[in-house]
């Protein structure tokens, strides 16, 4: 059976796959089972953002699988503590959760901020407001988070106390003068909605409703954190510190992890019992973690934020392309013919790139040699102008 059909015929339908199947890769070139090379403009979905292979994460991977690979969180273990200081000497933020995925940081975010709430004003105030096209994940509260209907229909009813506001001062005024509201939670740069950046006026009143009403900000850094906008975080671009920082995704650098920061009002709300997870802080997780934290230095952003004026400057105003999006190496194509046979044509030519919504949507490795990345850019361009 080949791979196609025994997918098809195993695993869950869940997904609309490319028909490419890959079985090797390094640094930012992936390979398939025929042999051929694809420059991979993707990275996962923002997960191996020092590319595949990368000889010193592996290393510390490694040497932490044979030191031991898991315990349980009733012992101390120093991967998990370091990844939890050095992530709060580098934010500002003050605790860390650690879990594995974007949607159960999003679920602990959400928790820490309906119980501050509950103690601070009282249980009526519970109610958290997302943004329209956003994303938070794929458990049935954190659907209930992401403001895109068309992913709540078939699964009603979800969990409530959630509601969904176009990116607007007058929207969030309304909103949080009718509602008691516990928290306002946001991606900086929505992208799966289509790599929607808020403006910085828009974030600018978002700050000061919440700094007049003690609503806690949540900034969902799942997708667009650890350096992918160019700083550190991308809260970092604006003049705020949020209460509660999540990220996933890249942080792992290929592996699963969740973490959950917790700024100086709810560092101490959830007391030992009302949270866990049995992989979270994983050992193994974290050492890698550690690894890829310690590399995303100035240095390091200099040239994310080069390679995407690189992208930028090279695509906006290109023949087909009627707009280009996002922050740093997170950027959304809108293009005249349909996102979709985009991505299918650069696959034939050997480059991989992704989409969102009705946009095609770049994500590469940080470390993406320039040489590879013009090429890459290139073959998007003529695909786009065909
Ligand atoms: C991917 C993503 C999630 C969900 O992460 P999982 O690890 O798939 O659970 C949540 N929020 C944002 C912004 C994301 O991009």
């Amino acid at each position: 059976m080949d791979i196609f059909e025994l997918d098809k015929q195993y695993v869950a339908p869940t997904y609309a796959r490319f028909p490419v199947n890959l079985v090797a890769g390094k640094g930012s070139v992936a390979i398939d089972n025929n042999g051929k090379d694809y420059i991979d403009l993707g990275a996962g979905i923002a997960v191996n953002i020092f590319g595949f292979c990368d000889e010193e994460w592996m290393a510390e991977v490694t040497t932490q699988l044979h030191t031991f690979q898991h315990t349980s969180n009733l012992y101390y273990t120093f991967p998990c503590a370091k990844l939890a200081e050095q992530l709060c000497k580098r934010t500002g933020l003050k605790k860390v959760f650690f879990s594995n995925s974007g949607a159960e940081a999003n679920e602990c975010a959400i928790k820490a901020a309906r119980k501050y709430a509950r103690d601070t004003k009282g249980e009526d105030y519970y109610t958290i407001v997302t943004l329209r096209d956003s994303f938070h994940g794929r458990t049935l509260t954190t659907l209930a988070a992401t403001g895109q209907d068309a992913f709540h229909k078939d699964f009603l009813p979800l969990t409530d106390g959630f509601c969904h506001i176009e990116p607007t001062v007058e929207e969030l005024r309304r909103i949080v003068d009718e509602k008691k509201v516990a928290a306002i939670m946001f991606e900086l740069v929505r992208g799966e909605g289509g790599v929607l950046p808020l403006t910085k006026e828009f974030v600018a009143e978002m700050v000061k409703i919440a700094q007049e009403r003690d609503i806690l900000l949540i900034a969902d850094e799942v997708q667009v954190g650890n350096g992918r906008s160019g700083k550190l975080y991308s809260f970092m671009n604006f003049d705020f510190l949020p209460d509660i920082v999540t990220t996933a995704k890249g942080l792992g650098g290929g592996l699963p992890i969740g973490a959950t920061m917790l700024g100086a009002k709810v560092e101490n709300t959830f007391a030992p019992g009302l949270n866990g997870s049995t992989f979270g802080g994983n050992p193994v997780a974290c050492a890698g973690a550690l690894n890829i934290l310690s590399r995303i230095d100035d240095n390091l952003l200099a040239g994310v934020m080069d390679k995407s004026d690189y992208i930028f400057s090279t695509l906006q105003g290109a023949k087909g392309i009627e707009s280009v999006t996002g922050m740093g190496l997170m950027i959304g194509i809108k293009t005249v013919k349909p996102a979709k046979e985009i991505a299918m044509k650069c696959i034939e030519r050997g480059v991989l790139v992704l989409t969102a919504h009705d946009k095609v949507r770049l994500l590469p490795a940080l470390n993406i040699p320039f040489d590879l990345l013009v090429k890459a850019i290139d073959v998007l361009k003529e695909v786009c102008a065909e």
